[in-house]
């Protein structure tokens, strides 16, 4: 097996830019767009481009400002029209962690760059270093593979009543496929044995158990590649005390984001992993810790996060012989105990540096490669199409069956029973209350008195004909919207969510209890 750093070279994409050869004298420059960011950014930026700069990466740099200078020019997005410009054009882009700003009003620049240049996918290596960083498992060796654009991360969230905010969670069939089929692919051009798909589908049946389904779909079509399933929460358990029992890992965005801090710290810290940001058009590379506001301008930052993402970045822009020089000089590095303070240790270091000492000692091993960790070569690093990660499916027969009606109130004491006989005299002809949740759990018909109730109510409707399966018989828009009306007389209606069957199966969760 290849070891999971040189795996990076699956990160290059099918729409690559410019630059081809991986040859050390390559005349031709490849543009990229650099960011320094905020905090300690600009120094591990720095010494990043100084390591690259002597190895003899042939690199035109296209400097473009993101983060917190731009949102102090209230620029909510945190990067001008000018930054997305250069990134259309050189479609690389090397980025020092951002500072996002507390509070209303600012989006994670982040995540609108990861989804407005369609960057599916999150690549995260994490590979230990032992015995040269501490690390309590010698063996582990794991990619994770973050779906990148969607779940929790739509970022679409509103406050409904005076107690209650929500926030979306998407899920998405072509989101699913392309990263579940992306590990895959990932997994069999690197002779990765396992792909783990983690989810949380005992609790979220749709969203989640979307994702796992997907993952047993697709797994068919790889039958070389073992499978396994698992709840995150064990998941993730596994992963701090057991890492060496996984391989790949593909899972949605927030668990990813998780887990991936987890194996990283597990794996040594934080200040060591770098990430691949990979879409069909452009890439993005970066370290995976964020801006560390707490130790900016102190000259002590690992620039090591940000260095890795730099060689997978030169991977991809067919820099390959540069990046592996870079890499046995790094690797060397660590090997001689020349270490930051974030992973220096009396056992196992020799002399404790800042962010320039580092930088400097990689570039003066540069030539040299690792005697006891394993050396990496970029050799055979193979390109991956990108365009046929998902199929456009014929659409499910799709049918209105009911709505559920969330409401705004707060009288008689919150009593379910005075909310639910007030709603049913309501109900529209045609149509009958259901069922009344809070918080998902049912509490009228027949609800239990130690349910804690808040001031937000869900309220199903469906037909009044009898049904075997209840909320299986088609009602009509027009239906709704006249119970809509008749209920608003009385209530403050926050907002509606249709019930459909698709193709004869239930699309929305039952209450807890119901
Ligand atoms: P952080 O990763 O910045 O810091 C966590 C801890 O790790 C701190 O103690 C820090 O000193 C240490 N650390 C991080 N990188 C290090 C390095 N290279 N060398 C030595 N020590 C290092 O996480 P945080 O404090 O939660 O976030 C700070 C800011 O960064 C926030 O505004 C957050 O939104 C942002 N952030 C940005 C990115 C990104 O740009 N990709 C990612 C995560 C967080």
């Amino acid at each position: 097996m290849l070891s999971c750093i040189s795996d990076v070279a699956l990160y290059k994409s099918s729409m690559n830019p410019k630059t081809e050869t991986q040859n050390t004298s390559v005349a031709k420059k490849t543009r990229i767009t650099v960011a320094y960011g905020d905090g300690i950014g600009p120094e591990i930026m720095e010494a990043t481009l100084n390591i690259l700069n002597a190895a003899g990466a042939q690199l035109e740099i296209d400097e473009i400002e993101i983060g917190e200078k731009v949102y102090k020019d209230n620029v909510s997005s945190g990067i001008r029209e000018s930054a997305w410009e250069s990134l259309r054009n050189t479609k690389v882009f090397l980025k020092s962690p951002i500072t996002t700003p507390q509070g209303g009003g600012f989006k994670s620049l982040n995540v609108t760059i990861r989804k407005t240049l369609g960057l599916f996918a999150n690549v995260r290596p994490c590979r230990i270093y032992t015995p040269f960083v501490e690390s309590h498992h010698p063996k582990m060796d794991m990619i994770i593979v973050r779906e990148n654009e969607e779940d929790l991360y739509a970022g679409i969230e509103h406050r409904q009543t005076n107690e209650v905010v929500q926030c979306l969670k998407l899920i998405s069939r072509p989101g699913s496929e392309k990263i579940i089929r992306y590990a895959f692919e990932y997994a069999r051009s690197f002779g990765r044995k396992k792909v783990t798909c983690m989810s949380k589908d005992n609790i979220m049946k749709l969203t989640d158990g979307t994702f796992h389904k997907i993952f047993d779909e697709i797994s068919k079509e790889y039958p070389d590649i073992a499978t396994e399933h698992k709840i995150i929460d064990i998941g993730s358990a596994l992963i701090a005390d057991q890492p060496d029992i996984f391989d790949v890992v593909v899972t949605s965005n927030l668990y990813g984001d998780i887990i991936s801090d987890i194996a990283a710290q597990v794996a040594g810290s934080v200040g060591l992993s770098g990430s691949a940001n990979i879409g069909e058009h452009c890439a993005m590379f970066e370290a995976i810790h964020g801006s560390a506001p707490d130790i900016a301008g102190k000259g002590i930052a690992n620039p090591s996060g940000l260095l890795n993402g730099a060689i997978q970045m030169l991977v991809h822009i067919g820099q390959g012989d540069i990046a592996e020089h870079v890499h046995n000089a790094w690797l060397k590095t660590l090997e001689d105990g020349i270490h930051t303070g974030d992973i220096y240790n009396e056992n196992f270091s020799r002399k404790r540096v800042g962010t320039k000492e580092f930088s400097d000692a990689v570039i003066e091993r540069l030539g040299q490669t690792p005697t006891q960790l394993e050396s990496v070569t970029y050799k055979d690093a193979k390109s991956q199409d990108l365009t046929n990660l998902f199929k456009k499916e014929k659409p499910a027969k799709k049918e209105l069956v009911g709505v559920d009606i969330f409401i705004d109130w707060d009288e008689a004491d919150r009593k379910p029973d005075a909310i639910g006989e007030k709603l049913a005299s309501l109900a529209y002809a045609g149509m009958k209350l259901k069922m009344i949740t809070n918080r998902g759990v049912k509490v009228y018909p027949d609800g239990k008195p130690e349910t804690f109730c808040t001031d937000h109510w869900r309220c199903r409707f469906i037909s009044a004909e009898p049904a075997e399966v209840a909320g299986s018989i088609p009602v009509t828009f027009d239906q709704l919207l006249e119970l809509q009306k008749n209920v608003s007389t009385v209530f403050d209606i926050i907002k509606t969510e249709n019930l459909y069957m698709f193709d004869g199966e239930r699309g929305y969760s039952l209450g807890q209890g119901e």
